[in-house]
């Protein structure tokens, strides 16, 4: 640990969301730099940390022995101090159905240099607006951190919807030798298109409208292979989550069913985002992009991959990271794409 650093974020900056929380808390861990945050999500309609926040929080600091400060929901500022005692295996619950991939994204990241398996358990939200399905993470996410030297397996044991919650996931993280670069110029051929349709305590049109809703714009490609998950737990919802799979990488979409809403148009506009970004010659899609940005960042070398866009997201992540590493983020433009450098021996 490296006493003595104490860095200040402004957290109202950029996206100005709970992601600057996240990474901050993670890479502090990482780096053994104290951090303290100041304005917590000051520009969301409600401010400072929540639920979801404040347990990826304190799931981080038990997990390595470090002290939060002020980590109490609604709180616009936190201290965080790593520590260097590593605890094995966490069990987590949000306690409302605040996103448990969220919780994972902070806890993964902050175990990146884990020497033992470390084992998570959450439970909260498995399936909520504005963030990752867990399943995103199966098809996209963590077969993307395999090739990189983080091998994620995470079981969803029971799924979680709005308002109730109660999803249960419990992830194995291996020990993580070195990070690799992520190499990704191109995606080569397209080799299928694959997704899930997750129903819960729900009736069966909903299921058949969001599979007739992505049938169409995905026939030009030769159709979808989509699997049908039909649970029961305390909480309902449906939804559908997409993966175009190429020789080299992944791209994803999804959406969650919300009342007012068609299911066969949501599922229409998650096929066509996907459509939109497999069109665009990205190699990452626009969410994976940001999540995937802070292991690039410690890389045993430099890395490449391009978007369709760059989202607030993104740009948070690169301030962030930069914050705490010297690493250097090249951009150039480049037909319908952004090309990114992502190199960790300092500026490009
Ligand atoms: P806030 O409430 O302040 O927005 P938050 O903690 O809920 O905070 P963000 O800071 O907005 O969340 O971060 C959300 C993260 O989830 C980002 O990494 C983003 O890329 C990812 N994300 C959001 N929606 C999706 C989605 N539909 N699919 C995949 N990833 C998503």
């Amino acid at each position: 640990m490296q006493g003595g650093i104490l860095l200040e974020i402004d957290c109202s900056k950029g996206e100005g969301g709970g992601q600057m929380v996240r990474t901050s808390v993670a890479m502090s861990t990482l780096t053994g730099k104290e951090v303290h945050l100041a304005r917590i999500r000051e520009n969301r309609p409600t401010n400072g940390l929540s639920r979801q926040h404040c347990t990826a929080i304190s799931a981080v600091a038990e997990m390595t022995g470090s002290e939060a400060i002020g980590n109490t929901p609604g709180s616009r500022e936190l201290t965080f101090k790593p520590g260097n005692g590593m605890r094995y295996s966490i069990d987590t619950d949000v306690g409302s159905a605040g996103s448990v991939s969220l919780v994972l994204q902070a806890m993964l990241l902050a175990g990146s240099k884990t020497d033992k398996p470390l084992k998570i358990n959450i439970t909260g939200g498995t399936n909520v607006m504005w963030a990752p399905p867990i399943d995103t993470y199966h098809q996209v996410l963590f077969p993307l951190m395999d090739r990189m030297g983080i091998k994620v397996d995470a079981e969803i044991l029971e799924r979680g919807f709005f308002p109730e919650g109660g999803g249960r996931v419990s992830a194995l993280l291996d020990p993580v030798k070195k990070i690799s670069p992520l190499d990704l110029p191109d995606l080569g051929e397209l080799k299928k298109i694959r997704g899930i349709c997750f129903i819960q305590n729900l009736p069966d049109w909903i299921t058949k409208q969001l599979i007739s809703g992505c049938s169409g714009p995905f026939e030009p490609f030769g159709g979808a292979e989509i699997e049908i998950e039909r649970t029961t737990g305390i909480s309902k919802g449906a939804g559908l989550c997409l993966v175009a799979e190429y020789e080299k990488g992944f791209l994803g979409s999804n959406v969650i069913t919300a009342r007012g809403r068609s299911p066969k148009d949501a599922a229409a506009d998650a096929a066509n985002d996907l459509i939109r970004e497999m069109k665009s010659g990205a190699t990452l899609d626009v969410n994976t992009a940001d999540q995937l940005l802070p292991y690039m960042a410690m890389a045993d070398g430099d890395s490449v991959f391009s978007v369709s866009r760059i989202s607030r997201h993104l740009l948070s992540q690169m301030d962030t990271l930069e914050t705490f590493l010297d690493v250097g983020f090249g951009v150039e433009r480049r037909e319908n794409v952004y090309n990114f450098t992502v190199s960790t021996e300092g500026k490009i």
